[in-house]
């Protein structure tokens, strides 16, 4: 296939690098000039997209996704395929499928988990919304990026996944720290904690997969000293993502309110910015209930 690859940062990039490396031809633009082995560079998005049969984005925000999307639209053919692969809002969503829609083209949101070491391996996690038929027709694509894709229904439906799945993740990580935090005040051994957490009924992947203790589990962003992994700053990026989903269509999400918050305060007045969003742990190390 051509490919138009708009968005070469730490996800896109490998993104693209893997869709070359399997034989597709992959133009790519990023205003930061990052380039990759097997990627032809464009001049701009619109270059980018035109005369490509899927056009890729995996950009920072819905406000930026959208504006790419303006740009690359009217070059695009009718039949053609818009894949937006961002984690943006559910809203900003369906307003460029209804664009894309107008003109013929089919517009998949397919956020993605696993990050960018997942990005690196080819083993992402795609949720994606929109017509079944343009999910079908991707699945190569989608096997190339990633080792699972789920086809979560309409446009916007792949955003709601993720929003949904990163308002447990933040919650379950804050309910982890805390845990933990509690442990050791009460004078119990982390890997006694560890041991009966995760074969009980408080086990979870923050817990098992991405323990924040460090030394304790499986390999974590603990045992390097926090360094992300998934950065508390992008954890808060998808709860403020989730309450303002959740405000949208007026859900009650009391416990997504209360992590959005604890991250907000973490990432923008104490020293949680660029730290793994596990470093909860030693945030709540360091702290008294009064
Ligand atoms: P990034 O900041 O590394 O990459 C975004 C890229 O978009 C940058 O290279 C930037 O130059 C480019 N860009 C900005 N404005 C542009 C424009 N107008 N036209 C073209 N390109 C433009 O971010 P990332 O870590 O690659 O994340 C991308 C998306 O994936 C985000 O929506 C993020 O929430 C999501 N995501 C990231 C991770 C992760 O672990 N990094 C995991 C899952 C999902």
């Amino acid at each position: 296939m051509n490919i138009g690859f708009i968005g070469l940062g730490n996800m896109g990039l490998p993104m693209a690098k893997n869709l070359a490396a399997a034989g597709h031809q992959v133009s790519g633009y990023d205003p930061a000039g990052t380039t990759a082995e097997g990627v032809a560079v464009a001049a701009s998005a619109q270059a980018a997209a035109t005369g490509a049969d899927v056009v890729i984005t995996m950009l920072p925000n819905g406000k930026i996704a959208q504006s790419v999307a303006d740009q690359a639209l009217p070059v695009m053919e009718k039949g053609t395929v818009l894949l937006d692969c961002s984690t943006i809002d559910v809203a900003a969503a369906r307003s460029i499928a209804r664009r894309a829609e107008d003109r013929g083209i089919s517009f998949l949101d397919a956020p993605v988990s696993g990050g960018v070491g997942g990005a690196e391996a080819g083993t992402l996690t795609f949720m994606v919304g929109g017509a079944a038929e343009s999910f079908a027709a991707l699945s190569p694509l989608f096997d190339i990026m990633g080792r699972t894709a789920v086809h979560c229904g309409g446009a916007g439906n792949g955003q709601a996944a993720k929003i949904c799945n990163n308002m447990i993740l933040g919650i379950t990580m804050i309910g982890t720290c805390e845990a933990f935090a509690l442990a050791d005040k009460l004078g119990l051994d982390r890997q006694a904690m560890f041991d009966v957490v995760s074969t009980s009924s408080g086990y979870s992947w923050t817990m098992n997969a991405y323990c924040p203790a460090p030394g304790i589990g499986p390999q974590s962003p603990a045992d390097n000293g926090y360094a992300p992994g998934f950065a508390a700053d992008l954890m808060l990026k998808d709860l403020r993502l989730s309450q303002q989903a959740a405000q949208d269509v007026d859900a009650d999400t009391p416990m997504g309110a209360a992590a959005t918050e604890l991250y907000k305060i973490f990432v923008e007045q104490e020293d949680g910015s660029g730290r793994d969003f596990s470093a909860m742990l030693p945030r709540f190390e360091g702290r008294s209930r009064s």
